[in-house]
């Protein structure tokens, strides 16, 4: 019982070590998990944050050459002024915006006024069929708009998104459109040199969902309409945020920071692959994971050992003490284990009131019979006895002791005078019926004599008078010629029955 609650509290102890062990690694993972995601979503935010001013300072920069041109065209009126001179009052704000493709400056019907593209000398184009110019044609109110990606016939095809604003005549009715241009390798040149990791993205969208740029560039995706998208659309609801998604197009998980642009109608995204955000922390989940395993192996391990070094002292204590307290000779237990056992069955009687015998069995004129046998023969004669009183002995609580030299001491819990009395008789009768020859006795074979001693012990008694009573008894069976049995209450008949003899 003992032993098993000490290898609850082991276990109990080990497991606490091996949770806290775990617990405080899975703790840190998570801490650095959660500052691996901040920094993450800081990173994509200031990338995002330096593109859009950049793209933000472009647009200004443009949008001021449209204006400028606006200026230009209305201060010209009707006025003839040579060509290159027309030119320089309309186009002179557009050499500021170095990244400008074209400025084109178109009539009510499409077609070209005039352009500042490299050439320029006058060509004939018409623009009615363009998106910037049809929108502005049919609507007074919208301002500033910005074009779906085309391809430009000024420049060799690539593609390109135009600004464009409306033009009035003096009455304010429709009068044309001045769009200026930004080819998109222009504004692909800001996505360049950031850190976004192999598979971090940048997408630039039109308010209504229209792809306008990319990065990584791929030509299929640009001009797509995205707005039916539930993750785009989110993301062209608020001014500004961050999340978490599987991108539609190419199916990875991304954290994306969005931000509107302050004066445009464009949303730009920054998308930083997860897998790559959280590719070293996995790295040392994996290692500390591993250490966390062999630290609570090495738990499991040690408690193991330790429960094994602890079951094998538990069996040397309890060999070392049945060794203590056991005779070498007879192998009965000897008089320390006596000692121990009538304490205890004597407080035993006392609690339950049932009496408790004692027998002192002496072997008789040992002494001559080692002087004539040898000692030797003198020791398996003890054993002899020793193997008598333990046959004899029926009870489970009973118990024979080797008290010390040639005399054997045997409890009976729970026997009373008489019982021990027949019991001391059959011990008595079984040594001398062995036989063993021993001519320095009177017998002429090994015999012993036996005291006995009961009580029904209480409080009030002393454990001592029952030894001591046994004791006398045996001394009594000695004087009284040996092989015979005495005990207390023999003496007390005998003089009951005295009495009247004397009397008369
Ligand atoms: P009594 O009938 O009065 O008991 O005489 P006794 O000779 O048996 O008693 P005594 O006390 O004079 O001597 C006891 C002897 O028991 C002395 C000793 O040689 C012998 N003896 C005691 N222990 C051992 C033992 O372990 N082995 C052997 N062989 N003899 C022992
Ligand atoms: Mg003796
Ligand atoms: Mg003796």
């Amino acid at each position: 019982m003992k032993r098993l609650l000490s290898e609850v509290y082991l276990h109990l102890i080990a497991g606490v070590i091996a949770l806290g062990i775990f617990g405080i690694s899975a703790h840190t993972l998570w801490m650095d998990r959660q500052n691996t995601w901040q920094e993450a979503e800081k990173a994509s935010r200031n990338i995002l944050t330096t593109i859009a001013h950049d793209l933000d300072g472009n647009l200004e920069l443009l949008d001021l050459s449209l204006k400028g041109a606006m200026e230009g065209l209305r201060h010209l009126g009707s006025q003839q002024l040579p060509t290159d001179l027309q030119y320089r009052m309309m186009f002179d704000r557009s050499a500021s915006a170095s990244f400008m493709g074209t400025l084109l400056l178109v009539d009510q019907a499409g077609n070209l006024l005039a352009d500042a593209g490299p050439v320029i000398a006058p060509r004939s184009l018409n623009v009615a069929d363009r998106e910037y110019f049809t929108v502005h044609k049919e609507n007074s109110h919208i301002g500033l708009y910005v074009s779906r990606p085309f391809a430009s016939r000024a420049w060799h095809g690539d593609l390109g998104i135009g600004i464009s604003r409306r033009l009035l005549d003096s009455a304010g009715n429709f009068a044309g459109v001045v769009m200026g241009s930004m080819p998109l390798a222009t504004i692909n040149h800001l996505f360049d040199n950031l850190s976004l990791g192999q598979q971090g993205a940048i997408n630039l969208f039109r308010n209504d969902g229209i792809l306008l740029t990319r990065f990584p560039y791929d030509e299929s995706l640009i001009n797509q309409d995205l707005g039916g998208s539930p993750h785009v659309q989110s993301l062209l609801q608020a001014k500004s945020g961050t999340f978490d998604s599987v991108s539609p197009i190419d199916g990875i998980r991304r954290i994306i920071s969005f931000q509107r642009l302050d004066k445009y109608p464009l949303v730009l995204t920054v998308a930083l692959s997860v897998d790559e955000i959280f590719s070293a922390w996995q790295r040392k989940a994996l290692i500390l994971g591993l250490a966390t395993l062999a630290l609570c192996c090495a738990v499991v391990g040690l408690t193991i050992l330790f429960q094994r070094e602890l079951r094998r002292r538990t069996r040397a204590e309890t060999k070392l003490r049945r060794i203590a307290r056991t005779d070498d000779l007879t192998g009965l237990p000897n008089r320390r284990a006596f000692r121990e056992t009538f304490e205890r069955e004597w407080r035993q009687a006392i609690r339950s009131g049932s009496a408790l015998s004692l027998l002192f069995v002496d072997a008789d004129y040992f002494k001559s019979f080692n002087d004539r046998y040898g000692h030797g023969r003198g020791d398996e004669v003890l054993c002899a006895i020793a193997s008598t009183l333990d046959g004899n002995i029926r009870r489970p609580r009973d118990i024979a002791t080797r008290y010390g030299g040639e005399e054997f001491a045997v409890v009976l819990p729970e026997t009373d005078w008489a019982g021990a009395r027949l019991l001391a008789e059959t011990i008595r009768q079984t040594i001398a019926a062995m036989g063993i020859a021993h001519e320095g006795s009177p017998y002429q074979t090994v015999t012993a004599s036996i005291g006995i001693a009961s009580a029904q012990p209480s409080r009030a008694s002393e454990r001592s008078v029952l030894l001591e009573a046994a004791d006398q008894a045996l001394y009594r069976a000695k004087a009284a010629g040996r092989n015979c049995v005495r005990s207390s209450e023999d003496d007390a008949l005998m003089e009951h029955k005295a009495l009247p003899h004397a009397a008369a």
